[in-house]
């Protein structure tokens, strides 16, 4: 009854505490400007399935996507049993699947098992890959510090929770000869073969004690995972649904247009257009692309938390292969560690953030005296050759080059700045609607023909 209750508390508090982070990470996200969502819902599914599911474009690189497809697979898998830690801890039973399932239930926790030993190799790959192997990608600038330390700390966990399964079906095998009447009778493919060696000639009170330290540590470590997520890289594994199912179905390479540019530059090539609304030149003009987070779009700042800081991207760049400061991934990662800010700056309520400050500190008043260009570099920004590749390689569809866009847009077209070297260009083409600044007319060499 008492462990009943203490189950009961520590689960909501640890539910309830995980359920208020994620609707922080969902607040943030509408920090965004909507962006309307076309394309038929049936290729949404579709990239839902195949690229968040199924993990398609990860085989791309057949031997992390297999290691990756180890811990996928035991991680679904491994929730069946954890449905039977809850009925258990709130019931106060002792594998309660196993009365109604019967043969079955060995067959589940034994393909639990299995899948478990698979997940264990690959995260001890992982581990030694990460911090023993030269991967380049891993090695970046932007990983030094909290990423690398949020992937080993995930890793950790992983095995810590690998560990308390088969300490909780272990004990319980060897218990099942000392107290049949409670630990009834399994056939278990790992622990029924291993168990033995390990726990076989304990004491009955050391393995009682053992078995509820395997139990409730699973269980410990399946809420800490919940509300460490949010503060993850590891949100992806979560969020690549919603990022892949919104992902822009436009043509790669496709920007997304600016109807107030496209109108104003037709009107100065004299090209006629229905759909052209009637010009006010004593109109404010509007702020064209983004410089803060404000700006971009919710679709580009749910893609900033569901990078899974692989860096497939900055390993295609080819401004970051030929040695630009240029690395899509830090991209991506600047715009959800400066929405981070601005969220932790709106909750403090300081009356310093609010831009209006007769009115209280809000999503909708805020204003600190800063902008993405703290977190990114000019010359990042101008090292992009809009080239996709990153877009094509990134294996959640999450588009770094539209986020590149925004700030370039913002840069050129808002605050009229820009390389001094493009200048020329900009002029050439608003003067005389071509990118070389030469006299003669557009069309002197068809005539001349
Ligand atoms: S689009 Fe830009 S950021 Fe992306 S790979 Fe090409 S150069 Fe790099
Ligand atoms: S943007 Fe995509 S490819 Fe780049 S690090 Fe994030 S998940 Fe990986």
């Amino acid at each position: 009854m008492l462990q009943s209750i203490i189950f009961a508390v520590v689960a909501i508090a640890a539910l309830g505490f995980a359920a208020f982070q994620f609707s922080k990470v969902y607040a943030n996200i509408q920090l965004g400007k909507p962006e309307e969502i076309t394309g038929p819902t049936s290729a949404r599914w579709k990239n839902m399935i195949l690229v968040a599911f199924g993990q398609k474009k990860m085989f791309k690189r057949p031997i992390p996507a297999i290691l990756h497809l180890m811990l996928y697979v035991a991680f679904v898998f491994t929730q069946i049993e954890l449905i039977e830690i809850f009925i258990d801890g709130i019931f106060g039973a002792h594998r309660w699947f196993l009365g109604p399932l019967g043969g079955m239930y060995n067959f589940i926790i034994s393909t639990i098992e299995v899948l478990s030993v698979l997940a264990f190799i690959a995260t001890v790959i992982f581990l030694v890959r990460r911090n023993l192997l030269f991967i380049p990608r891993l090695r970046k600038p932007e990983m030094q510090g909290w990423p690398t330390l949020d992937a080993n700390l995930i890793l950790i966990f992983e095995l810590i929770l690998l560990a308390c399964i088969f300490t909780m079906n272990g004990t319980d095998v060897v218990l099942q000869d000392l107290d049949p009447d409670h630990y009834k009778a399994t056939n278990f493919a790992v622990s029924g073969v291993i168990a033995p060696y390990i726990f076989g000639g304990m004491e009955a009170s050391t393995l009682h004690v053992l078995e509820r330290v395997g139990w409730w540590g699973h269980i410990i470590m399946v809420f800490v995972f919940l509300n460490y997520l949010p503060k993850s890289k590891h949100l992806h594994i979560l969020l690549a649904f919603p990022n892949t199912f919104f992902a822009r179905l436009k043509e790669k390479g496709e920007m997304i247009n600016m109807p107030a540019i496209m109108y104003e530059v037709k009107s100065m090539m004299d090209i006629e257009d229905p759909n052209m609304p009637e010009m006010d030149p004593d109109a404010e003009l509007p702020e064209f692309g983004a410089n803060d987070i404000f700006d971009m779009s919710q679709i580009d700042l749910l893609g900033a938390y569901s990078c899974t800081e692989c860096g497939r991207c900055t390993d295609v760049c080819p401004a970051n292969i030929t040695g630009k400061k240029l690395s899509p991934r830090k991209i991506v990662q600047n715009l959800r560690d400066r929405t981070e800010e601005v969220r932790t700056k709106i909750d403090s309520g300081d009356a310093e953030y609010a831009a209006n400050k007769e009115e209280p500190v809000s999503a909708d008043n805020f204003e600190d005296g800063r902008s993405l260009w703290d977190y990114i570099t000019r010359e990042e920004v101008h090292a992009c050759t809009t080239c996709n590749a990153c877009v094509e390689a990134c294996p959640v569809l999450i588009n770094p080059l539209e986020m590149i866009l925004k700030l370039r847009r913002h840069e050129i077209l808002t605050e009229a700045a820009g390389p001094q070297d493009w200048l020329p260009l900009f002029n050439s083409i608003e003067n005389q609607q071509r990118a070389w600044s030469v006299g003669t007319s557009r069309t002197a060499w068809a005539e001349e023909a």
